[in-house]
């Protein structure tokens, strides 16, 4: 199997292993240091302030999503979304359900934000803007420079889901004075589903101790006082948390975030380009592409979705479909996890197959 999709992702050897082991007690010195480790790397790789706390939640990407929001906004915040895709809905269900009051600001089609369009939400008095750094169902990546810059000059609380970004894009926390900044263990971080992770700057640690949420299991306030001793309120994903520290020991001795990300950038261009040396019938909506992701759409009308299930069925390589309207016009293929340049030679070659076989 060849796994080109957006998460769960390829693993390395060494995280695969451990899912093969028992999964120990974690009620121990043993645990708590190794989440200390995990607390402190997932803080240097975001570039986050040295005060920035980390919270490792047992739960997808989304449970994250609700979690921060609900542990940072009330009923009396007034809050932007940038609202360009699935990931922003889901935004957006949140606050809906919480009743957290909104107003969307939508981008146009495959594009990112723009300095006008923000303009006319400026010195509005908005308390709180959530964004999906790189909007992962159509690749689109968006100016976090631009959005931090407005979020500055408006005293603006800055929420940022990076599920898709971490590791893949720049990304400087402390810089860009980004609150809360959001990832999950199946994207980049290529690790099994299951966790989670929040970092919160010093402020947004603040707040959530002096917000009073409406939720047990989300409980920010448990979480953050559970992990000053390295535990957890309830028995987390243990086994997925052993895997994130091996992970983030490998990016650290292979050189750190920033060669991660050109490691990332790098596939990403390789890809691109073999895309065009080839002339493979696929056109590339998004004017802003991410590092982690290349979204293609078939030239020729062919169904999208009959191309994933071809790959998926004659060739055993998984792309990433796409959902509702877009389904049959957009796929994606994903730049993260444990692939290499060789492994992208063999679904550039199944495309041409494909072509000769006049199915692209
Ligand atoms: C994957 C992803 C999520 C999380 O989805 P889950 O299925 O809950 O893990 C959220 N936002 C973005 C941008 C994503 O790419």
């Amino acid at each position: 199997m060849l796994n080109f999709t957006v998460g769960p992702v390829m693993f390395s050897d060494e995280v695969r292993a451990i899912g093969a082991e028992q999964v120990p007690y974690f009620r121990t010195p043993e645990f708590s240091k190794i989440m200390f480790e995990n607390e402190q790397l997932v803080k240097k790789f975001a570039k986050a302030e040295a005060d920035a706390r980390v919270c490792f939640m047992t739960g997808s990407g989304t449970a994250s999503m609700e979690a921060a929001v609900i542990n940072i906004f009330t009923k009396k915040d007034n809050v932007l979304v940038i609202d360009g895709g699935s990931f922003s809905h889901r935004f957006v269900e949140i606050l809906e359900i919480h009743e957290i009051p909104y107003t969307l600001i939508k981008p146009e089609f495959g594009c990112s934000v723009t300095e006008n369009q923000l303009g006319s939400f400026e010195g509005k008095g908005y308390t709180g803007l959530l964004v999906n750094l790189n909007e992962t169902s159509i690749g689109v990546l968006y100016d976090i420079k631009l959005i931090s810059d407005f979020c500055k000059r408006n005293n603006i609380f800055l929420m940022v889901d990076s599920i898709s970004s971490f590791l893949c894009d720049p990304f400087d926390m402390a810089e860009l004075d980004v609150q809360v900044m959001i990832t999950g263990s199946q994207k980049a971080l290529a690790c099994p589903p299951g966790i989670s992770l929040i970092v919160l700057s010093e402020k947004a640690v603040e707040r959530v101790y002096s917000n009073k949420s409406k939720t047990m299991y989300l409980d920010l306030k448990r979480a953050l006082k559970d992990g000053e001793r390295g535990q957890t309120p309830f028995t987390p994903a243990v086994g997925t948390l052993l895997q994130i520290n091996q992970r983030l020991k490998e990016i650290a001795t292979g050189g750190g975030v920033d060669k991660e990300v050109a490691r990332v950038g790098n596939l990403a261009g390789y890809f691109r380009r073999k895309i065009k040396e080839h002339n493979l019938p696929f056109e590339i909506i998004s004017k802003t592409l991410p590092n982690s992701v290349t979204p293609l759409s078939p030239a020729s009308g062919k169904s999208a979705y009959d191309i994933f299930t071809v790959l998926k069925d004659e060739y055993q390589i998984w792309i990433c479909p796409n959902g509702g309207s877009l389904k049959d016009k957009m796929f994606r293929v994903g730049h993260i996890g444990s692939l290499e340049e060789m492994d992208f030679d063999v679904l550039i070659s199944a495309f041409q197959d494909m072509q000769k076989r006049g199915l692209l």
